[in-house]
C-alpha cells in the first residue's frame, strides 16, 4: 500500500453495506493496515428490521439472526397458501443487533478507526481518493461509498419507491402463528394501487406488522397509522394491543441507474451501488453477495468494478416488472399471485435472489400473463 496515504480504505457510511464490508474485510486475507469508517450517526438506534431468504449453511451474520423460519404464508383474495421453503430459510435481523454486533467485532480489530462526522464530498485523485467531511479531509487508496446515493433519472424510466411503516405490537392473548410469517398479505383494498402487509411474528403475542406500498410517492404519516389500525382490527377484531416500536422508511425501486460521479477510486456499495432490487426493494441479500465479491476480488488482487450494479438479465426482468406494475393494466397483486401460484417456491426464491439459472428463468417468465408482459418486454428492450 502507498506509504503516503493515511488509510488503505475509507468506508463512507456505516449502515448495512459499510458494516457488512468492514466485517468481511476484518475476517479476510486482504492485506491492509488501516481502515477509516465514517458516519454522521452513531448507529445506536433500532431503525430497521431486515428480512430476507437465504440458503447458506454458514454466514458471518448467523450470530445475529433473531428468527429463522422454514415456511411463510402468501395471502391474496381467494388464495391462501403456506409454503414450505425447502432449502431456504426466511430470516430476521434487527437493525440494532446488526450495528452493535458489527461495531463490537470491529472495535476489537486495531486496524479499524471510527469517526462520527458528516461527509460533504468524495473525490478520486491520481493515486488516492479523498473524503471531505465537516471536520476534516481523509485520504485512502480506495473509498467504499454508501452515504451518497445518486441516480441518472430519465423521463422514460419508471422510478418507484417502496414506502412503509411497521409497528411491533404486543397483545395479551396469543394472536400470531410464530412458526409462520406472512410474507405478503394482499387481502385488503388495493385502492387502485399496489399495497400489502407483512406479519413477522417474534412470538405468539408479539409481531412486526408492516404496511407496504409500491408507488411513485409515499403516504402521509397519519395514513399509515390508519391503515395499520384498520388491518389489525380486521384481522383480530376487538383485540387490545400496545405498539412497542415503529419503523418507517422507503427503498428505491428504480429503473434509473445509480451512478458514480466520484471517479475510479470510489466504489459505490449498498443502495448507492444499485443493490436495492428494483422489482422488490429487497437489498440485504444483495449487499451480502456484492460485499463478499468485493472482498474476494481484493484478496485475489483483481480489479474492482467502479460502475454500480452491472447490467445483467435480472435488471431487464426488473424493468419489465416495474413497467407492468406502472401500466396498471391488471392489479399488481394478481401479477404476484400468479407468480406464487404457478411456480415452485424454491424456483421463485432463487429467481428473486438472482441465483436462478436460465432454465428456471424460462419457466418463471413463461408462467406470467404474456398479454401483459410481452409489450413491456419489447418496450424495455429499446428503453436506454
Ligand atoms: C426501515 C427499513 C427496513 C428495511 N427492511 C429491509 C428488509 O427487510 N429486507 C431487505 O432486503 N432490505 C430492507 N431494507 C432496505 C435495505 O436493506 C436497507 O435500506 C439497508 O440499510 C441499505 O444499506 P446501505 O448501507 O445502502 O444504506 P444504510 O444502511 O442506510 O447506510 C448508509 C449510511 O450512510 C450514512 N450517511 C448518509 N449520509 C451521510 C453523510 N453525508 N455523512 C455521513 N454519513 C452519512 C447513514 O447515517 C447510514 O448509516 C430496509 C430499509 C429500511 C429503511
Amino acid at each position: 500500500m502507498n506509504a503516503n496515504l493515511e488509510y488503505d480504505f475509507i468506508i463512507a457510511g456505516m449502515g448495512c453495506a459499510g458494516l457488512s464490508l468492514a466485517i468481511q474485510l476484518s475476517q479476510s486475507k486482504v492485506a491492509f493496515n488501516k481502515v477509516l469508517v465514517i458516519d454522521k450517526a452513531l448507529k445506536n438506534q433500532n431503525d430497521r428490521t431486515w428480512c430476507f431468504w437465504s440458503k447458506e449453511a454458514v454466514a458471518w451474520y448467523d450470530p445475529i439472526v433473531l428468527k429463522r423460519w422454514k415456511q411463510f404464508r402468501f395471502l391474496a383474495p381467494d388464495f391462501n397458501k403456506k409454503y414450505d421453503l425447502g432449502a431456504y430459510h426466511y430470516n430476521l435481523i434487527r437493525g440494532i443487533d446488526f450495528y452493535t454486533y458489527c461495531l463490537d467485532q470491529l472495535k476489537k480489530d486495531p486496524r479499524f478507526e471510527f469517526i462520527q462526522d458528516e461527509l460533504k464530498s468524495l473525490v478520486s485523485l491520481e493515486n488516492a481518493a479523498e473524503a471531505k467531511c465537516s471536520n476534516g479531509t481523509y485520504s485512502a487508496k480506495l473509498i467504499f461509498n454508501s452515504a451518497f446515493r445518486l441516480q441518472k433519472v430519465k423521463p422514460k424510466h419508471v422510478n418507484y419507491v417502496q414506502h412503509f411503516t411497521g409497528w411491533i405490537i404486543e397483545t395479551k392473548e396469543n394472536s400470531f402463528d410464530d412458526a409462520c410469517p406472512v410474507f405478503m398479505d394482499f387481502t385488503t383494498d388495493q385502492e387502485d394501487d399496489f399495497r400489502f402487509y407483512y406479519v413477522i411474528p417474534y412470538s405468539k403475542t408479539k409481531a412486526l406488522i408492516e404496511y407496504t406500498g409500491f408507488s411513485q410517492k409515499a403516504l402521509k404519516p397519519e395514513e399509515y397509522t390508519r391503515k395499520l389500525q384498520a388491518y389489525i382490527e380486521n384481522k383480530h377484531p376487538g383485540i387490545a394491543y400496545s405498539v412497542l416500536e415503529t419503523e418507517t422508511g422507503s427503498i428505491p425501486m428504480a429503473e434509473s441507474p445509480f451512478v458514480n460521479p466520484f471517479g475510479k477510486r470510489v466504489i459505490n456499495i449498498g443502495t448507492a451501488g444499485g443493490h436495492s432490487k428494483p422489482s422488490t426493494g429487497y437489498t440485504f441479500y444483495f449487499i451480502q453477495k456484492y460485499t463478499a465479491q468485493l472482498v474476494f476480488q481484493l484478496e485475489n488482487g483483481k480489479s474492482l468494478p467502479t460502475e454500480p450494479r452491472q447490467k445483467n438479465r435480472f435488471l431487464y426482468y426488473d424493468k419489465i416488472m416495474l413497467d407492468v406494475l406502472h401500466q396498471k393494466k391488471q392489479e399488481g397483486r394478481l401479477v404476484f399471485m400468479r407468480l406464487f401460484k404457478k411456480n415452485k417456491i424454491e424456483d421463485l426464491l432463487d429467481f428473486l435472489n438472482e441465483d436462478s439459472n436460465p432454465g428456471t428463468e424460462l419457466k418463471i417468465t413463461s408462467s406470467v400473463d404474456k398479454g401483459l408482459f410481452l409489450p413491456s418486454a419489447i418496450k424495455k428492450l429499446f428503453t436506454p
